[in-house]
């Protein structure tokens, strides 16, 4: 019988290489012939600290071609064998409010948190049949409810991995921020979602692009400029604050964007400080549990509108898509880095890491 070679999380940093049997595929799933796994900084966390005590094929960021599909799957997705699709990791129930909007991330069936039936590549136990739910893998399995966008032609599969980050900085900068012509956008963090977002807000015409980093992302910082930054600051450097008072003429800035990792509280405390008087929009991640004394009466004063990074919808993922076939940025500067399914471990680790590293490729054939 074919097998399957998969790379499991099976504890804390711990990484198991195991074969799978290669999965029947039914009238109405596929099976998707994995080329790149991007990885991000949710892997990082969730490798060291894994949220559920089950066997997990990780893999969230998923890039691969459609190697055998039954009749109704093509029918349905409007794709053929052969093409190199983009795979969300949400994999929805279609009957709710939110799934008819195309925001399965709001989908029940895809809360992995709430609902131990919950679907989501990258993190749904491996005990569930056919076990193929995570991108580390040579083969993923695509259920009727696989969420799939076909990949322009020209954009090649390393590019198309870059699809995640670009999808939430369109969703988080443009959508829920509302990040548009002549917009002022501090973002906080160079890593590649902070970059995302920076092309994004480019592209939507911003006015004013702030980048900051600390002094081991130079490099980064560097790249933040090439792909469109006004001004970057090295926190480690100099005051971020008095940087963008001085920047911005004392007037603020109308969105601020937190990409940090491992920050905690810093980056919302300067994100209320770095907005403009009245009216400002921060948008922050869900990395502090807590927040001891936070300063409500300052968001209050200053009319502050706060808004919660929560991946993207479908609309999102379409113009990321989009975005990368344009070429009108030098998105090659991201893709920095590639290990082969034997080296899983290291690339998990090389995120977050060295210097150099933005976005990393896993490449489960190498
Ligand atoms: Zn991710
Ligand atoms: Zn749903």
């Amino acid at each position: 019988m074919e097998q399957v070679l998969t790379a499991v999380r099976t504890g804390p940093s711990r990484t198991e290489f195991r074969e799978y049997p290669m999965p029947d595929i039914p009238e109405d799933g596929a099976l998707l012939k994995m080329e790149v796994a991007g990885i991000c900084g949710t892997d990082v966390k969730f490798y060291a600290k894994p949220p559920i005590t089950d066997d997990v094929i990780m893999g969230h960021e998923n890039i691969g071609i459609i190697d055998r599909a039954g009749s109704q799957f093509l029918e349905r997705k409007g794709v053929r064998e052969g093409d190199r699709v983009f795979v969300e990791h949400y994999v929805p129930c279609f009957k709710c409010e939110w799934c008819h909007q195309g925001e399965y991330r709001l989908c029940q069936g895809t809360d992995w948190r709430k609902n131990p039936d919950g679907r989501r590549y990258g993190y749904t136990s491996a005990a569930h049949a056919p076990h193929l739910w995570g991108g580390f893998a040579q083969y993923m399995y695509l259920p009727w409810n696989a969420v799939v966008h076909k990949v322009p032609d020209g954009v090649s599969a390393e590019l198309a991995s870059v699809v995640t980050p670009m999808a939430n900085g369109i969703q988080w900068a443009l959508f829920d921020c509302q990040v548009g012509y002549n917009s002022t956008v501090l973002i906080q963090g160079p890593g590649q979602q902070g970059l995302s977002q920076t092309v994004a807000c480019r592209q939507a015409g911003a006015s004013l692009i702030i980048v900051t980093g600390t002094k081991r992302d130079a490099a980064r910082l560097d790249v933040a400029k090439k792909l469109g930054a006004d001004h970057v600051i090295d926190v480690d450097a100099e005051d971020p604050a008095a940087a963008i008072d001085e920047i911005t003429g004392g007037e603020g800035v109308d969105v601020a964007l937190d990409c940090t990792a491992g920050a905690g509280t810093i980056p919302i405390l300067l994100g209320i400080e770095a907005l403009k008087r009245k009216g400002g929009t921060l948008l922050v991640q869900g990395e502090v549990a807590e927040f001891p004394n936070f300063p409500v009466a300052r968001i209050a004063n200053k009319y502050i509108t706060i808004k919660a990074a929560r991946g993207h919808m479908y609309r999102a993922c379409e113009l990321a898509l989009a975005q990368l076939a344009s070429d009108r940025f030098p998105l090659d500067l991201i893709t920095t880095h590639r290990f082969g399914l034997k080296d899983t471990d290291a690339a998990i680790k090389a995120v977050g890491g060295s210097e150099g590293v933005i976005h990393v490729s896993l490449m489960p054939w190498e």
